[in-house]
């Protein structure tokens, strides 16, 4: 007996050295820093954690996937009480969250679904299916508006990463929108690439999208021109407009091809602005940190957080209850209304 209170207590003391108080501990294990995004979902999520009491520790893991386990293993070792994960290949946590079980450390999947496992609680992201519908509808009408007299439109589509379940959200709900004008002949996919295994894009590389649509154009349209790009995220919608301006689309007869994006990053929001980049989603990285808090908060008191979805998100193991928060589409006519007039930028950021 005495020797466990002994064990209790110095357990107890290991811990206040961690973390040198005795608030709880949040452990937060964001995939990358070299996108704005998981920089403002790291950012807000401190801030609000820290408003709401909380202690704690965020790590960056440079989009390696033993580095994010390390950070992991590391978290559950210094014993926080409750995880937050954005992962970077969603299939790879399973055993890292075995040990978060037995240590009765809960688990939010954020953003991202963590697949494979029965010890994810819950999951905190907006309507990726939806992300999907808005970028096609957008992509749709770019294409009406700026190619009124061709038919069929020449598209290229581009996924997101294989191992990150929202890349097949974002895919799915773009082709429900694509696939009936493909039927139909109003879209002809040049290249004839579709599916995820085909139009992937590992680890949401923009210089890897760069690679494969230079590689699309010079294989297909040496005496055709295309004539919009479904692309899932920013990063990847730089990528591929250096690639279109590079044999020169955006001048002379060459218009630019509509293509879309996603996550609102200044530069992208510049693109637009300059007629090169079509459109962007907004997702509100602010919103998302305040559903994570309430999410942590109601765990940690034993009582039912917020959920709005118990049957759309099954990693496998089980259907995860998730809070699902709406994006929203932007282009030029709306970017000034949704983005400064929310406070997420202001205009000198994009100006
Ligand atoms: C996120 C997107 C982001 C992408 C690349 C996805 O999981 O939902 O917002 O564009 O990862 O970072």
């Amino acid at each position: 007996m005495k020797l466990k209170s002994v064990a209790a207590a110095l357990a107890m003391c290991a811990s206040f050295v961690a973390y040198g108080a005795a608030a709880e501990t949040v452990g937060i294990s964001m995939p990358t820093k070299s996108s704005a995004r998981w920089i403002s979902d790291g950012d807000s999520m401190v801030k609000e954690f820290q408003a709401a009491g909380y202690e704690t520790d965020l790590q960056y893991a440079e989009d390696d996937i033993p580095n994010q386990l390390a950070q992991i293993e590391n978290m559950i070792t210094k014993g926080v009480d409750v995880l937050v994960i954005a992962a970077i290949d969603g299939t790879t946590l399973s055993n890292a969250l075995e040990n978060a079980a037995a240590a009765d450390i809960k688990v939010i999947a954020y953003d991202r679904l963590i697949r494979d496992s029965g010890n994810v609680d819950y999951y905190a992201t907006f309507d990726n299916f939806k992300v999907g519908v808005q970028q096609a509808t957008s992509l749709v009408n770019g294409l009406k508006e700026r190619f009124p007299d061709t038919k069929p439109w020449n598209v290229e589509l581009f996924g997101g990463s294989p191992d990150d379940n929202n890349a097949f959200f974002f895919y799915d709900g773009a082709m429900s929108v694509l696939q009936p004008l493909i039927d139909d002949g109003s879209i002809v996919i040049g290249s004839g690439q579709t599916g995820m295994d085909k139009v992937g894009t590992l680890r949401w590389d923009g210089a890897v999208a760069q690679a494969r649509m230079d590689n699309l154009l010079s294989a297909n349209y040496t005496d055709k021109q295309v004539n919009g790009v479904l692309s899932p995220y920013d990063g990847l919608s730089i990528g591929i407009l250096s690639s279109l301006k590079g044999v020169g689309y955006g001048s002379g007869d060459m218009k630019m091809p509509i293509v879309s994006g996603q996550d609102a990053e200044v530069q992208s929001v510049k693109s637009i602005l300059a007629g090169e980049q079509y459109s962007t989603i907004f997702k509100d990285t602010r919103e998302l940190a305040k559903v994570t808090v309430g999410m942590v908060d109601a765990v940690l008191k034993g009582s039912e957080p917020k959920i709005n979805d118990t049957t759309t998100y099954n990693n496998g193991v089980k259907v995860v209850p998730s809070y699902l928060l709406e994006p929203v589409g932007v282009d030029a006519t709306n970017w000034e209304q949704i983005l400064i007039g929310s406070g997420y930028y202001t205009k000198d950021q994009i100006q």
